[in-house]
């Protein structure tokens, strides 16, 4: 592809400064992930190690009856586990004996580790090893630690795929791998409009299964669909693969960069492109505007939950005429967030970790229309008359892509409505 035209950034956020602080953070743990990657890979068993709480974090987040036969679960250290009386490993291998017996359609094994398995210093990779000698080829056992300690929600999904990327099989075809886990819906619309514009292959990972020919090499090319993926990118790029970095796609104009970029590498041509896009484009450009109305010259606080962050700060400033305030991220990788840094006009106050009661402070004193920030922080926050967002829904709504972007507007334009009404109501 030769010149497609460039999205103009009038004086990004790239190199402005950034508050780093670290203190009490309010955010949940890795395990929430599991919630949404057991339903897109289909053949796979997340199996905790660790407590009751992890066992009803999950339960109750995921909201999954027992007789449903949910493809997660949770083998609970007692208390002689934790104390050293018990062989930790023998009991998870007697668990896993069982769960494998009875449950024959796994082909993947997770085992996941949490704080306590953390605090033991449980080897999981250790099992993982022995367990895959064992079970190979029919199951593949792989772990990875979902635990809150110094984690944030989202490195749930990323230490998952970061510990698929190893034992991928190398491959030297030209591909194009597109990287997080998205609703079906949203990937198949991705995975169309590229097909339309002559892109190809294309693979994902995760993919639903694991006897899937998904495999990575010098020639595989991947683009990230989610911010959050930086051991993932980390792994892809020690397997030979190349990172497409873009402007992630929330909103028309983040769809249509990251578009571009994959389009630009893979040679396609302007027409073409204008082709494809230009119907969802104009659908997403409509929704937008008749979901942002109220957003329109609204003030906007992150607190760092869901690393979507600046992303959603670039489409809510851009495209739904916000003024944020301060976008506060739990880490900031300039190598994935970058192309959006580049579109963030400067401003607002760019904070990487948290210590909670001083960005409290500041939130309080800035008295932000809106405050986007963790379930454990909304509450309190509402109650001191803020109309907040929970950053959890962002990863549980489809929000990528055109056909979701009125949507993605909405779920922020929702709470500020709601906000209004109730000082209307209020008013004598
Ligand atoms: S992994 Fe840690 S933070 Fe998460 S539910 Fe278990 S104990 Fe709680």
């Amino acid at each position: 592809m030769n010149d497609l035209p460039r999205i103009s950034a009038t004086g990004g956020c790239r190199d402005e400064p950034i508050l780093k602080q670290r203190g009490q953070r309010e955010v949940f743990c890795g395990l929430t992930g599991i919630i949404w990657l057991h339903r897109k890979m289909q053949d796979a068993f997340f199996l905790v190690i660790g407590s009751r709480t992890c066992a009803h974090l999950l339960q109750s987040a995921a909201g999954v009856m027992i007789f449903a036969e949910p493809r997660f679960g949770t083998a609970i250290l007692e208390e002689t586990d934790l104390a050293g009386l018990a062989d930790a490993q023998a009991e998870l291998d007697k668990v896993v004996d069982q769960l494998l017996a009875r449950r024959t359609d796994i082909r993947q094994l997770f085992l996941v580790g949490s704080c306590p398995s953390e605090v033991i210093k449980l080897d999981l990779s250790r099992a993982a090893e022995r367990m895959t000698e064992k079970y190979a080829p029919s199951v593949r056992v792989l772990n990875f630690s979902g635990s809150g300690i110094e984690t944030t929600f989202t490195q749930g999904e990323d230490a998952c795929l970061a510990s698929m990327v190893p034992v991928l099989p190398k491959t030297d075809e030209r591909q194009l791998l597109l990287v997080g886990a998205l609703p079906d819906v949203v990937e198949e619309q991705a995975v169309s409009l590229l097909t339309d514009m002559g892109v190809g292959p294309i693979r994902v990972l995760p993919a639903p299964r694991a006897d899937t020919d998904l495999g990575v090499g010098d020639n595989t090319v991947f683009a990230l669909t989610q911010p959050f993926l930086g051991d993932t990118h980390a792994a892809l790029e020690r397997r030979g693969a190349r990172h497409l970095a873009a402007p992630f796609p929330f909103g028309e104009e983040g769809t249509t960069a990251w578009l571009r970029t994959i389009a630009q590498e893979f040679g396609v041509d302007v027409e073409t492109f204008d082709r494809v896009t230009a119907a969802p484009r104009a659908r997403a450009r409509k929704a937008i505007a008749q979901a942002s109305e109220s957003l329109r010259d609204k003030s906007v606080f992150f607190f760092p939950d869901s690393q979507l962050e600046i992303p959603l700060a670039r489409f809510l400033t851009r495209e739904c005429g916000m003024r944020a305030i301060e976008v506060g991220a739990p880490f900031i990788h300039k190598g994935i967030v970058g192309p959006d840094l580049d579109m963030l006009a400067q401003g607002p106050t760019l904070s990487e970790g948290q210590d909670v009661d001083l960005q409290l402070d500041r939130c309080r004193e800035a008295r932000p229309d809106l405050t986007v920030c963790g379930l454990g922080l909304a509450n309190p926050l509402e109650a001191e008359g803020l109309a907040t967002k929970w950053a959890i829904e962002l990863v549980f709504t489809p929000v990528h892509f055109y056909e979701q972007a009125g949507d993605l507007a909405g779920l922020f334009s929702r709470p500020i409505r709601r906000a209004e009404l109730l000082e209307l109501e209020a008013t004598p």
